[in-house]
Order: structure tokens, then C-alpha cells, then sequence
């Protein structure tokens, strides 16, 4: 099963199986999100992160993240994380490190409402994280679950990534995918677009870009 982290202020995140709060008070029913691929969309791709202080937010992330806030749209990150399966860093430091996510877009008045991740790989490392899980995109487990739980229609929904393996999973649950042109996209769109599964409903030079687009586009 994906494992939800939520983490609100500098508390530390709140593993919703062990949680008998809710993880969410701004529900209005079903409503669209803009799910939001982390390494490489979110924040800098720079290989495992493993430590906080490797973690850096694109320039124009916390605006974009803001413009969906004031939308009303749900702003969920959804983001595979096998460095935990291959042993590269614990979860307690995926925690530690989504935690300061959260509270450097809090900064700047910036909200994530869920936080979704697959800590899994089909074929590294040990149990429990070595497993051929639905939650690794381009598997639909993490947006199926996080539609669930927070109330979300996923078919008015947009997942922005800047991997094929986003567009994938965007189009495996009905939601539009965005390519951003930040991390690994501008490479991918422009050297291997033609072996990409599913084509990108749009192309965004980042993740602003691509909030623009799904905010002008409107709910479908
Ligand atoms: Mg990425
Ligand atoms: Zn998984």
C-alpha cells in the first residue's frame, strides 16, 4: 500500500495509518486536483535526496502551488521514492525531508493538501519495500488513493510530471498529464518524444506554466 505523509507546520508528518485525525478539513466534495510529481517538477532534480538540506524548490514553485490554493484546486504531491526500497535513505528521512517541504512552501504561503509517496521497487532491495506494488507510477495507486481519500475526481484532475512515466499514470485514471520542461522533460521531450506511451495533453516550460494552463483550461 502507498503510505500517506502529511505534514502540517514543523510538527513531524503524520503517517495517516497511525493517525486517528483527519488528515484533511478542506474538503467540499469531489473536486479537480493538480497532482504534482516532487524531483524534478516541484523541486530541483538532483538524484536521491537524501538529506533536507539537498532538497530545493524550483524558482517559481510556491507561486504555482499558491495560484491553486486560491483556486480552490487541490494541490497533491505524488511522487515515487524507491531510494527507500534500494536502502539509500530511511523513511523517517523521506519523512524529515517532505516535512521541510511542506514547511518552506508554508513560508511562503504555500499549502500541499496530501502528500502521497511509493517507497517501493519491483525488484531492490528487501521487505517490505522490495515489492511489485500499484502505487509506482506509472501505476495509478497513488492518485487512485489519494481520489479516495481526499474527495477528488480524478477525471477533472492534471498530473504534472517531467517523466513519461507521469503521462502514464495521468492517463491510466482519466487525468490530463502535463510535461514540464524542468528535471529530467526538456531531455525527454526533446530527444525521446517519439518512444513516449502517452502523449502529454500540454507542455509547460515549469510548473507555474503548467497551472496557468490547467487553471485557464478550466474543470473539465
Ligand atoms: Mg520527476
Ligand atoms: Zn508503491
Amino acid at each position: 500500500m502507498p503510505r500517506s505523509i502529511v505534514g502540517w507546520g514543523p510538527q513531524r508528518p503524520i503517517f495517516l495509518e497511525e493517525s486517528t485525525v483527519p488528515a484533511y478539513t478542506r474538503r467540499v466534495g469531489p473536486r479537480g486536483a493538480v497532482f504534482i510529481d516532487r524531483d524534478g517538477t516541484l523541486t530541483e532534480e538532483v538524484g536521491y535526496v537524501n538529506h533536507p538540506s539537498r532538497l530545493r524548490l524550483l524558482p517559481r514553485s510556491a507561486e504555482a502551488i499558491r495560484r491553486l490554493n486560491r483556486a480552490g484546486v487541490a494541490a497533491v504531491l505524488a511522487t515515487n521514492q524507491a531510494g527507500v526500497a534500494r536502502g539509500y535513505f530511511s523513511e523517517e528521512v523521506l519523512a524529515a525531508v517532505n516535512a521541510a517541504l511542506v514547511q518552506r512552501l508554508k513560508d511562503e504561503g504555500a499549502y500541499l493538501d496530501g502528500l502521497y509517496v511509493c517507497p517501493h521497487h519491483p525488484t531492490e532491495g528487501a521487505a517490505p519495500f522490495r515489492l511489485d506494488c500499484d502505487c509506482r507510477k506509472p501505476r495509478p495507486g497513488l492518485l487512485r488513493r489519494a481520489a479516495s481519500e481526499l474527495g477528488l475526481d480524478l477525471l477533472r484532475s492534471t498530473l504534472v510530471g517531467d517523466k513519461p512515466s507521469d503521462l502514464v499514470a495521468a492517463r491510466a485514471v482519466g487525468a490530463r498529464g502535463v510535461l514540464v520542461l524542468t528535471g529530467y522533460g526538456l531531455g525527454e521531450w526533446e530527444y525521446r518524444r517519439a518512444a513516449f506511451p502517452v502523449a502529454p495533453d500540454h507542455v509547460a516550460g515549469d510548473l507555474l506554466d503548467a497551472v496557468e494552463w490547467v487553471l485557464a483550461s478550466g474543470p473539465r
